[in-house]
């Protein structure tokens, strides 16, 4: 093998050249013309173009793809997740053309395809699965017994679905025959196939899922298990390994049943068996009910916590097996350390039902590297996150040497990531996995719907971050020498006017009148419910570090025209410089062009071209960092030209309304 062909896009090409190139193997990235300016096209060795944005007319035609492949001279494929990585005809197709498809054999993908079919095999090779009904029989009398004799709730579920699709919960008896219709037409639209299950419900499930690796020697391993239960519409937001409190003894055995399942259909490669855990009654220190749910065959989004903890690279454990080579470490010499956690960054918003956001990434700072920090992303700022692709962003991975350090380490990370231009999860991500029962472990898919209420935006301002954004306000920012934000607090320096007067407001209008005086002991911030003495200088660019009597905050400090935003332990803030309401921005030329203070999206718009406006009348409401500004005009005058539409993306200095000024 000495090239690949990646087909796929994003982040996970990204990973996937990395590890080849790192193994001195040449790489083809294939691109939509969606993505010719994307990362994974630069990185490759060579890139060839295979069509339009949608994936149907690029990243899954098969045929383009072989085509690409023998042109380049690939002699190998790597598929990634999604798109054809779990189509058996695609990896028959490579095979055919003599091109190695970097995945299990075609035979393998097709038995694990079908959820029923994939039960069924998995039933004789007493792995367990959840009591169901898994026949071809599917007319409606035989469908019926099989319900009553599961009982209630339960679900139906496509046998060719994916991806959390086609599943429809059915809490009694009444409902189930015009589920089932309406569950076999989805089906039918969806997947071409109207084939169902039945399975019991599991009313407080986990999903643990464990990785598995074959080779083509008959060595297959496990590299242990992956907790995956935080959910949201069934799919993964935040993943991690191990899974927390689980006993030893389940591990080994989930483990063990994983091997047995990958053995039973000839498995080679990388691959995840998914259990679903009944914790109905608890975890007990036997553990609880497992069973299996289905077999993904390819790499995971999720698999670089398993990385974290093994110390392996599995692209390059795929890449070897692919070549033909023995594993490269067997059960017992698998090392497991510490603990890490994922969360998966999506241009989504969660406040509105986690709807997809799309759009112009206007500013995209991802945290810097460090100890434990691993940052996974196939995106930049300027790029595009289109309605053509999954919206995942970037995934951000934290290990420790145990699950607290981890998820404090990803919870600094995401306070570090600024993410503009699209509606985003970061802050949510912080909030999850900063939430008290995350901490505790105590997870089930149930999780981020129950506790929705602590999950909102926290609407009480700690004072201390009061005091540390008029600080960091009142503190220019000078040249960044040291890399430790606690080295440099031994360096301070006294950049404040003896005394000043800064006023902040929170959104519902309270006001904070702050007096900071600069004394040989630090500065004093008088105005709080006590005054406090500080000190404090940024260590980067975004970054400010402060000791407020004696507390030391390491915070990242965002500030756009009108507004400071704080952000420190997974939580946000937003600091306003006059009350909420009178805030008019206009950045504007002499000559009456209005421009936007900043990135963000045109809520609505209030003058159309032509139009005569006074001094001060409303032209537009832009949202930028979750807040409105609303931009006035100017000066008297007739609006010549209106270059944004409601809705729209706008990068900042952007031009939005001309107006031409009353003589
Ligand atoms: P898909 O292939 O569409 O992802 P899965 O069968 O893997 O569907 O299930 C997706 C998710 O749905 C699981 O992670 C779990 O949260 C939930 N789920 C699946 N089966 C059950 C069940 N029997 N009881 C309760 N929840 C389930």
């Amino acid at each position: 093998m000495h090239k690949i062909l990646i087909a796929n896009r994003g982040e996970i090409a990204c990973r996937i050249i990395r590890t080849a190139e790192r193994m001195g193997l040449e790489t083809v990235a294939v691109y939509s013309e969606a993505d010719a300016e994307s990362p994974h096209v630069r990185m490759a060795t060579q890139a060839v173009l295979i069509g339009p944005p949608p994936a149907a007319q690029s990243y899954l035609r098969v045929e383009t793809l072989i085509d690409a492949a023998r042109k380049t001279g690939a002699d190998a494929v790597h598929p990634g997740y999604g798109f054809l990585s779990e189509n058996a005809d695609f990896a028959q197709a490579c095979a055919d053309f003599g091109l190695i498809f970097i995945g299990p054999p075609p035979s393998a993908i097709r038995a694990m395809g079908l959820k029923d079919a994939a039960k069924r095999l998995m039933r004789q090779a007493n792995v367990p699965i959840v009591p169901g009904y898994q026949g071809d029989d599917q007319s409606l009398d035989r469908l019926t017994r099989a319900a009553s004799a599961i009982g209630y709730p339960m679900l139906i579920k496509a046998v060719a679905g994916g991806g959390g699709k086609g599943m429809r919960l059915v809490e009694d008896a009444d409902g189930f025959s015009d589920a089932l219709l309406a569950a076999k037409r989805e089906a039918e639209r969806a997947f071409g196939n109207d084939g169902i299950l039945i399975e019991k419900y599991l009313t407080k499930p986990r999903h643990v899922e464990v990785q598995v690796f074959a080779d083509s020697h008959g060595n297959t391993v496990h590299l242990f298990e992956r907790d995956c239960s935080l959910q949201r519409r069934h799919q993964k937001v935040v993943e991690e390994a191990p899974a927390p409190g689980l006993p030893d003894a389940m591990r080994t055995a989930m483990g063990e049943a994983a091997v047995t399942a990958a053995r039973a259909i000839g498995y080679v490669g990388a691959g995840t068996v998914e259990f679903i855990v009944d914790v109905a009654d608890g975890m007990g220190e036997d553990g609880a009910p497992f069973y299996f749910m289905e077999m993904n065959t390819r790499l995971q989004v999720e698999h670089p916590v398993t990385e974290m903890i093994t110390g392996q690279d599995l692209v390059e454990w795929q890449i070897r097996v692919a070549r033909g080579e023995v594993l490269p470490l067997l059960q017992h010499q698998l090392p497991r350390r510490g603990s890490a956690v994922e969360v998966r960054l999506y241009a989504e918003d969660p406040d509105n039902g986690f709807l997809p956001s799309t759009g112009k990434l206007t500013r995209l700072v991802m945290p810097a590297a460090r100890t434990g920090v691993r940052v996974d992303s196939g995106i930049e700022e300027g790029g595009t996150v289109s309605i053509h692709y999954d919206p995942m962003l970037a995934k951000v991975i934290a290990h420790g040497p145990d699950r607290a350090t981890a998820i404090d380490r990803l919870i600094g990370a995401l306070d570090e990531t600024v993410v503009e231009g699209v509606r985003n999860n970061r802050a949510f991500l912080a909030r999850l996995i900063g939430h008290p029962a995350f901490r505790a472990g105590a997870v089930d898919t149930g999780f981020i719907e129950r506790h929705r209420a602590d999950l909102a935006p926290s609407a009480e301002l700690p004072e201390r971050l009061v005091a540390l954004a008029a600080l960091a306000l009142a503190t220019p920012k000078t040249r960044v020498v040291s890399t430790s934000p606690w080295q440099a607090l031994g360096d301070w320096r006294l950049n404040l006017p003896s005394r000043r007067r800064i006023d902040l407001y929170a959104a519902d209008g309270a006001r904070f009148p702050l007096v900071l005086t600069a004394r040989d002991t630090g500065t004093t911030i008088e105005g709080l419910d006590r005054t406090i003495t500080a000190r404090g200088r940024w260590t980067s660019d975004l970054q400010f570090s402060a000791d407020l009597d004696g507390d030391l905050i390491h915070a990242t400090v965002l500030s756009a025209p009108g507004l400071v935003e704080v952000r420190s332990g997974g939580q946000m803030f937003q600091l306003l410089l006059s009350p909420p309401g009178t805030d008019r921005e206009t950045v504007q030329d002499s000559d009456g062009k209005v421009r936007a203070p900043m990135p963000g999206r045109v809520l609505s718009l209030s003058v159309q071209p032509g139009q005569w406006v006074t001094r001060g009348a409303r032209l537009l409401v832009l949202e930028a960092m979750k807040m409105e500004h609303r931009l006035d005009a100017p000066a008297d005058g007739t609006v010549t030209a209106v270059h944004v539409t409601e809705g729209a993306q706008v990068a900042g200095g952007v031009l939005l309304v001309e107006i031409v000024a009353d003589a």
